[in-house]
């Protein structure tokens, strides 16, 4: 239903049928947060909720774009990808202008009508998806040769060096490569990667969005990005050499906190180095199916974010807060880039109607905004549909 619909407006706006549709779906973290732009593991999945876009043709160098989510529409041409300000645009034209860098050009124009049901700047990625899905789609439709792990990286180069944030490769890749039923365990430095069946049993993954107004999020994303990068060196200086934060133990930490000589930064490492073994303890734990093990790994996260890399906030605090201390709950903790957006809980199937109840209850009455939960499948990464 919903696809005749967008067709539709395909149809109305551009005067010509729809040729290909193409979907990218969300993605959650399950842990390793922060730690993919310093070189870290990464575990996370897919979720069931995409972008689509859907697709034809042109004759002319004409590039015509729409968001149903924006309810904007743009018109460009392939000899103009400037990027104009901060608006949604530069995604898909950002797109365009590093596959040309990458050797993949596009020489005649196209129509392109984004919808999307993932909640745009919510910490479930829509822009690697919007990203993904741009360079997949255009991939497909001029027989360029690139596998899914080169649209990660093309997506990924699109998000760094036109849009303007400093992101590791976790997003784009998970979106590109993610596997049904499958999180993917991630080496962001080698950009080396194993999938591993999720499967909690009589238990259920859910999504908790917090609905928080976003603030600045980009810039102090940056602003731990630009941490990390003075931490590194001055321990390189003053202890030890390594490629990446990761590649520290949490046993060397006395020396560590010596080199650095300074609280925040000891504070910043002291998660990254914390958070990439227990990436490696949360794999052990789920492939043994030592769930409550799985729990607490999360909220170790959790508080690790909150106290030492101080990106969680009043809301995810609250929420997450309030889902440990449901029954049937085994653990939560934020996903993404914090600041707001959303977190995940582990909670038994038989209590998920009592937790979400309580859960949304508390949340409302302790901010006065209403967040929402939803349980998810975990499907394949961004395709034709
Ligand atoms: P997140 O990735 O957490 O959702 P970001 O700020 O990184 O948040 O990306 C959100 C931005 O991506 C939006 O403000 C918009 O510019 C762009 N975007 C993502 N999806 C869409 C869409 N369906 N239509 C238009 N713009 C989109
Ligand atoms: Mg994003």
């Amino acid at each position: 239903m919903e696809n005749i619909d967008v067709k539709d407006v395909f149809r109305q706006l551009y005067g010509v049928p729809v040729e290909a549709i193409y979907k990218a779906p969300a993605r959650i973290n399950l842990i390793g947060e922060h730690i993919d732009y310093n070189g870290g593991l990464v575990f996370p999945s897919t979720i069931g909720i995409y972008t689509k876009c859907y697709f034809s043709k042109r004759n002319d160098r004409e590039i015509h774009l729409c968001s149903l989510n924006k309810k904007k529409a743009v018109t460009r041409t392939l000899d103009d990808l400037t990027k104009n300000g901060n608006s949604w645009e530069n995604y898909p034209i950002g797109a365009i202008w590093s596959l040309a860098r990458n050797g993949f050009k596009i020489e005649t124009g196209f129509n392109m009508l984004f919808t999307s049901e993932i909640p745009m700047g919510s910490g479930l990625s829509s822009s690697a998806a919007i990203l993904d899905l741009t360079i997949y789609a255009l991939a497909c439709e001029y027989n360029f040769d690139i596998d899914k792990k080169l649209v990660s990286l093309i997506a990924w180069e699109t998000e760094n060096k036109y849009c303007g944030l400093s992101c590791g490769i976790m997003d784009q890749a998970i979106i590109a490569l993610g596997k049904k039923n499958h999180a993917m365990l991630l080496d962001c430095y080698k950009y080396k990667y194993d999938y591993f069946p999720f499967d909690l049993g009589d238990y259920r993954l859910l999504v908790l969005k917090t609905n928080k107004p976003r603030a600045l999020t980009d810039s102090k994303y940056n602003e731990r990005v630009k941490e990390c990068d003075i931490a590194l060196d001055l321990i390189k200086e003053n202890y030890r050499n390594a490629n990446n934060l990761c590649e520290y133990k949490v046993s060397e930490m006395d020396k560590i906190k010596n080199a650095l000589n300074n609280d925040t930064l000891y504070r910043r490492v002291l998660h990254v180095v914390s958070e990439n073994q227990r990436v490696n303890n949360f794999k052990d734990a789920l492939v043994k199916g030592d769930l409550e093990l799985v729990g607490k790994l999360l909220n170790e996260s959790h508080f690790s974010l909150k106290n030492n890399y101080e990106v969680t906030g009043t809301h995810l605090d609250t929420i997450t807060e309030l889902s440990r201390s449901q029954k049937g709950c085994l653990g939560a903790r934020m996903t993404g880039a914090g600041f707001g957006g959303c977190a995940i809980a582990i909670v038994h199937k038989d209590n998920v109607e009592e937790f979400k109840k309580n859960v949304m209850k508390g949340y409302s009455n302790t901010l006065k905004i209403e967040c929402e939960i939803f349980e998810c499948e975990i499907p394949d990464g961004v395709c034709k549909e």
